[in-house]
């Protein structure tokens, strides 16, 4: 027999092992955090000896708290950022304590905070403002075609209460969505079956559809940007910055985090348009269904080769009505592709479709195929919300941010 390794194979066993050990290394750290703890307030030889206090110190919680001792000064004139309608000029960060990392991304941090008045928890991107603004004329990306500037509410997309800045940084608080990434759930599972996939396409489809009807172009759908809520709704995150007019410092982003699913028009680096999202929205109905990208290569330049020269291949053991939309929606053309007409309208009524109730859907009616049955109320321990957040999604330390 010949031993072969699988690129599959190898692919989606990676990806399960990365969110494993990112699991265990999280609950480690956790357990060890607690321990140091729980140590700081019952050893009194900890308690005597200042050096032994500062390497107590570094624990995450504490380190958090640095962030509300130590703020930077509100802005100046010239370092204010229009943030539009969400900015509440009154809110600081000491407003918040501030918990835990739970995610990050290409531009900054995405931390755990619970409001020291409301007692609520959310979740607070912070952004450097040094990196977006890049060059003066990017002064201007928090402006005209700013999605910030746009009243944008849907049940699929992560409800932004305010935001805020000072001298360095900007924040966003959003509502905290604790179901943890969607491809965390298909690694466990490998993949969905037809109608668990359908509802999650669903719902994304819904809220692409809704943010193209406000002029949006979403752009950026990728695994890590895909959340459940606590009852297993889809939650889209990350669509309230203009994407063409911030690049990430230097060229980092290229590994950070899951790759994007890049749309042939993408990686021509062409002019790209609202059917963008309609590819995308098939590499991820591809994903569930398979338990891979499609176009899947573990070298990157065969893979990108893939996507602009390799004809879709679908395996037989998917209906009929889904391979015909992946067939549509992964068009390389992309004045053929699924939606260049009449956009949404022509993804909503095919027939894949065909058993979602668009209404009660958008209307939350449509009860979840799966339950990530995690639940924060506002009053929940600190400890709780820390523990309910492990091995759901990835959580660095807070060490580089301060
Ligand atoms: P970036 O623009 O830097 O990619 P994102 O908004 O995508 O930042 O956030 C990075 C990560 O933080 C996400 O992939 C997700 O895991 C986590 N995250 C973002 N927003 C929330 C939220 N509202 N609730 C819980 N986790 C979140
Ligand atoms: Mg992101």
């Amino acid at each position: 027999m010949m031993l072969k390794s699988d690129p599959a194979l190898t692919y989606s066993r990676s990806r399960r092992l990365v969110a494993l050990l990112t699991a265990f290394m999280k609950q480690r750290k956790m357990g060890l955090n607690d321990l140091i703890q729980r140590f700081a307030t019952s050893s009194s030889y900890g308690c005597k000896h200042p050096e032994v206090q500062s390497i107590l110190n570094l624990s995450p919680p504490q380190e958090a708290e640095l962030m509300n001792t130590n703020p930077s000064p509100p802005p100046s004139p010239s370092q204010q950022i229009n943030l539009g309608p969400s900015s509440n000029p009154s809110a600081k960060p000491s407003d918040f304590h501030f918990l835990k990392v739970i995610g990050k991304g290409s531009f900054g941090k995405v931390l755990l905070a619970r409001h020291r008045t409301d007692d609520q928890f959310y979740a607070v991107k912070v952004l450097q403002k040094k990196a977006i603004l890049k060059k003066k004329e990017e002064k201007h990306i928090m402006s005209e075609r700013n999605v910030l500037l746009k009243n944008v509410k849907h049940p699929f997309l992560v409800g932004l209460h305010y935001s805020f800045q000072t001298a360095d940084k900007l924040y966003f608080v959003l509502d905290y969505i604790n179901g943890g990434e969607l491809f965390y759930h298909l690694q466990r599972e490998r993949c969905f079956l037809e109608p668990r996939a359908r509802f999650y396409a669903a719902e994304i489809a819904s809220a692409l559809g809704y943010l193209h009807s406000l002029n949006i172009v979403y752009r950026d759908l990728k695994p890590e940007n895909i959340l459940l809520d606590s009852q297993g709704h889809i939650i889209l995150t990350d669509f309230g910055l203009c994407k063409e007019n911030i690049e990430p410092n230097g060229t980092t982003s290229t590994f950070c985090g899951t790759p994007e699913y890049l749309a042939p028009e993408v990686l021509h680096k062409q002019p790209y348009d609202r059917t963008v999202d309609w590819w995308c929205l098939g590499a991820v109905l591809y994903e569930m269904l398979y338990g891979l990208p499609p176009f899947y290569s573990r070298n990157t330049a065969e893979m990108y080769d893939n996507i602009l020269n390799k004809p879709l291949q679908l395996k037989p053991n998917i209906s009929n009505a889904a391979r015909h939309l992946l067939e549509g929606l992964l068009q390389k053309d992309r004045t053929k592709r699924l939606g260049c007409s009449e956009d949404f309208v022509e993804i909503k009524n095919h027939i894949f479709f065909s058993p979602i109730n668009w209404d009660d859907l958008n209307a939350k009616k449509i009860t979840p195929p799966f339950n990530p049955n995690v639940n924060i109320s506002s009053s929940a321990s600190i400890k709780e919300a820390a523990e309910a957040f492990v091995g759901f999604s990835y959580a660095p330390s807070m060490d580089s941010y301060l």
